[in-house]
This record gives C-alpha cells, structure tokens and sequence, in this order.
C-alpha cells in the first residue's frame, strides 16, 4: 500500500511539461489511463452554474473524472495533460462529448429546465478538422438541441493557428453552440482573444475571483466591463463564498459556479437538482427587490430596438423594459403601475419629451427621467419656455459604453428612490427651504464655452449638475456646479 502511494506521489509530482514517452511515471500513468478508458473507469462529475440575474441554474459544467482502482481518484489537472501528450485526448475527448450530451439530451427529454451542458476540450481536439463536423454528429445521435452545448477552450486553445480555430469556431456557432473561453486572466494573449474570436461567453479563472480583502476587483471588474463592451457574458469559477459571490453580483458578473452553491456531483444528484428546481436563494431576492421598469419613448423604432438590445446585455432580468413608439400610449402607461426609469426622446410628433417628461415628474414622481437628444436638441430646450426637469440627458448617436455608464448611475439613482433616499440631502433641505432663490438663466458661458444657458425655472425644480454632467467631456461635477454659485437640487 505504502508502495502504491510512494508510486501515485512520483506520478502526480511528475514535472509537468516531460512527454510521456521521455518520463517512466508518465508513461505508466499513460498506460493506465489506456486502459481505464477501455475498462469504463473514467466517469463525468457535473458542476451547476447559476444565473445572478435569476439564481437559477443555467448551465452544467461537465468535469472528467478518473477513478483508478488503486490509486483513487486522479486529479483532471494531472491526468489531462499527459492524456493530450500520449495522443489519448481524442478518444477520452470523445467518450467525454458523448456522455455528457447523452445526459443533457435525456435532461431535455425528461422536460426538465433547460440547462447548458458545457464541455471542456483540449486544443488537441481542436486541431483535427473535422472536429465541428463530429460535434454536430454527436448532436443528432443523441437529440441535444445545439443551443444547449457549450464548449469551453482554453486560451492555449485558441493561441497559435487562430485562423483555422477562429473557422472551426464559426462552423461551431453557427451550429447553434455555444463557445466560451476558459480561465481567462491566466494566460498571455487574452486581449487578441477576446476580440478576434466568435466568442460568446468568457469565464473568469478562479484565481481572479475576487474577495473583499484580495487585490483581485480591479481586475475582475476591467474584465466584466470589457468582456460586456464586446457583448460577452462572464461566468466567474470557483466562487466559495457569499462575500465573493455578493461582490461578483455588484459587478455585474452574469453568471457564476462553485463549492458556495455546489462541488461537481454524480449524474443522479444534478437531475435531482435541476427537477427540484433548485437555486440561489439570495440572488432570488435580490433579483425580485432589483427588478425596475424601464419606459422608453421614441417615435423612431430603431432607437427603442437599439436600446431593447444593449440594456438586457447588461441588466438581464434586473430590469423591465416597456417600449412606447407612440407618447400618447407612454402617458396613459405613466397613470399605471411603478415605473423606476422613463427615457423619451424630445421631437415626436403630437407630444414632445418635454411633455412627457413633467407628465412623467407629476404621476411617477419617484421615477429617474432621462432624455434623449438629437446633435441640436439641446439648443430647443434651452429655447422653450416650459420647464423641464430631468435626470440625464443622453445624447445622440451614443456608444455602447456611454449608454451603459449612464444607465447604471440611472439605475442605482432609481434604487435610492425607492429606498427613499435622495442624494445630497443637506442641498436638498437647503434649496427647499421656503424663500430658496429662483434661478432665472443660468450662465454657463465661463464654464463651458459654447454652451450658454441651460435651465430655467424656480431653483428646486431644476436639476443642473447631473444633466451637465453628461455633456460632451463630463465636465461638470456636483462640486463644479457648487462652486458655479446657485444652490441645486440633483433629483
Ligand atoms: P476547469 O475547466 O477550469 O474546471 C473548473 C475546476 O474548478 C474543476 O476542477 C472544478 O472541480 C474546480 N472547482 C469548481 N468549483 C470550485 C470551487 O469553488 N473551489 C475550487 N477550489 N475549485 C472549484 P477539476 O474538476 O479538478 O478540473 C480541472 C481542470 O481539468 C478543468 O479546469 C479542465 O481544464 C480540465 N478538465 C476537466 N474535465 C475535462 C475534460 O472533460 N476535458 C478536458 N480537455 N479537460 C478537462
Ligand atoms: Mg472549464
Ligand atoms: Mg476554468
């Protein structure tokens, strides 16, 4: 027994990176891996991944597992490597594909919620041209509808000959599979990846998954933001606490794995999983306290189709989009249910933003207005003798990235409402306070050159830093406009 042990010691501290063929430990691990392939030794473990959107699971990672009836279980970090140097991924590759879509497949057919089976592959696999096309043969064998494979790869994968990679990739995606990439964070060429390959999915490496006291959020948060500005989700692996997992949601990770909901278990265990309809308490409440409704407003569809498509990239189910082409129907919807955000472009025909937006202060007075604005809008506010009080302008045509930003401080503006807070609150008291100034004009020439006035109306009905502070440079903060002289109110 001793004997046995001493023996797994020297296979597993073989160094890595010795072939096979050069290493006697190797070469016997090899053999037995052979032959554990050939004896059913090998079995899958299956991991659940879950939504932060929903708390639900998602997705299922499938993780190889090696039981060797001396040795016990060998670890897929020792036993996968040498498995790709002995030329034996192929074969265990494939045992791998066909059993995990079996699975999914008989998931599927058992009509329980639909999950995405995700399956690691070695680049070793990747190199055989035909591998897409096996892909897709093992999907009509087994039945697995292609939307509900993934593949993940990793970086070392993808490096080297990307233009046949980036093909096979493409065949995969247009099958209907998912391409995720795996431990992002740990290897050399993770920007080129990102950008050039069809990818729909990046999984942060657990080394990167940040606790409250690491120097990892950064970090973590520049890659969710990047991998969101290329319309990526992120999954977060390894996630083994609540503050980490708190932490991850506040960043807006998408979707997460890990010991804090789940180890990798049996087949049996994660059917029973996905038919008790498990998930995540907390993310489940937090999602029905997060959910807020969005009202947008434009005459022009693709503006609303553009904004339907970005804002769910980011928000998921954290938020309600309602979208009106015609502002009579947004203002009947304004009488109706809560609403936290109301966006309205100001020309449309028979009601303008204007309208739309006091309508919006008078019946939702807790909700964030915001407005969007055509290159000369801006000059007709200033022109127009109503008053208008809003939170943001946003204008036209925007990026991604700008529209994002200006949504989650919308967002979380929204959620201090209906927390019932407002921001700078000792301004707020001073600029209600009764006899608080009337601001007339204000100037902003010195300030701003080009921009002139910009608000009228008594002083705590008009919001003048935040709108300025989306102008072109955001130029102005709470503090500029402070020091610009009249006191303000920011909601
Ligand atoms: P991976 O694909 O990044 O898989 C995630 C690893 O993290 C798994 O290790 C999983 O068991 C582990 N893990 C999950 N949650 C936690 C957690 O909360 N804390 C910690 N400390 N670990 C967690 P595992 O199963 O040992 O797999 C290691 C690696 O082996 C995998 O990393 C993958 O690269 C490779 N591998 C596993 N199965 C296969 C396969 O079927 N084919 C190929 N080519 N590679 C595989
Ligand atoms: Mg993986
Ligand atoms: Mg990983």
């Amino acid at each position: 027994m001793t004997d046995d042990i001493d023996r797994q010691q020297r296979w597993i501290c073989s160094p890595p990176g010795r072939r096979a063929s050069s290493d006697p430990h190797r070469a016997v691990l090899a053999e037995a891996l052979r032959e554990a392939l050939r004896r059913g030794q090998l079995h899958l473990a299956y991991q659940p991944q879950v939504a932060f959107s929903s708390g639900a699971i998602v997705g299922v990672e499938a993780l190889l597992r090696w039981h060797h009836p001396v040795h016990g279980e060998v670890s897929p970090s020792i036993f996968v490597p040498i498995a790709e140097e002995a030329g034996l991924i192929g074969p265990i590759g494939d045992w791998v594909l066909e059993r995990a879509c079996a699975a999914a497949a008989g998931w599927q057919r058992a009509g329980l919620p639909p999950v995405r089976m995700m399956i690691n592959v070695s680049a070793w696999q990747l190199r055989d041209g035909r591998f897409a096309q096996r892909i897709g043969q093992v999907l009509a064998r087994t039945g697995l509808q292609p939307r509900r494979l993934g593949l993940e790869l990793t970086e070392t994968a993808l490096i080297g000959d990307t233009g046949d990679v980036a093909a096979q990739l493409a065949r995969l995606r247009r099958l209907g599979v998912e391409i995720a990439l795996d431990d992002f964070g740990t290897g050399h060429s993770s920007l080129t990846c990102l950008s050039r390959l069809p990818l729909d999915a990046v999984k942060i490496d657990r080394s990167l998954v940040p606790s409250v006291d690491s120097d990892a959020l950064p970090i973590t948060r520049a890659i969710i933001a990047m991998a969101h500005s290329l319309g990526l989700r992120v999954v977060a692996e390894g996630v083994e606490t609540e503050g980490q997992l708190e932490l991850l949601a506040t960043n807006r990770c998408d979707v997460f794995q890990g010991y804090h909901f789940c180890a990798p278990v049996p087949a049996g265990p994660m059917e029973a999983m996905l038919r008790a309809g498990r998930r995540m308490p907390v993310l489940e409440r937090r999602r029905t306290a997060c959910t807020r409704t969005v009202l947008l407003v434009d005459d022009e569809r693709w503006v609303l189709d553009r904004l339907r498509q970005q804002l769910p990239l980011r928000f998921g189910e954290t938020i309600r989009i309602e979208a009106f082409d015609d502002p009579h129907a947004a203002l009947a919807r304004l009488r109706g249910p809560q609403v936290d955000i109301v966006v309205s472009d100001l020309l449309m025909p028979g009601v303008d933003g204007i309208t739309v937006m006091n309508r919006a202060k008078e019946l939702q007075p807790a909700a964030v207005r915001m407005m969007l604005l055509g290159p000369a809008d801006l000059a007709r506010i200033i022109e127009d003798e109503r008053q208008v009080d809003v939170y943001r302008y946003l204008t036209k045509p925007w990026t991604g990235e700008q529209l994002l930003k200006h949504f989650d401080a919308a967002l979380a503006q929204a959620d201090r409402a209906r927390a019932g807070q407002v921001l700078d609150e000792t301004l707020l008291d001073e600029a209600s306070r009764p006899g608080a100034e009337t601001l007339e004009l204000l100037d902003l020439e010195a300030a701003e050159p080009g921009i002139t006035r910009v608000a009228r109306g008594p002083m705590d009905e008009v919001v003048l830093p935040s709108q300025l502070m989306t102008l072109p440079g955001d130029l102005w903060t709470p503090e500029a406009a402070r020091d610009a002289g009249p006191r303000w109110r920011s909601f």
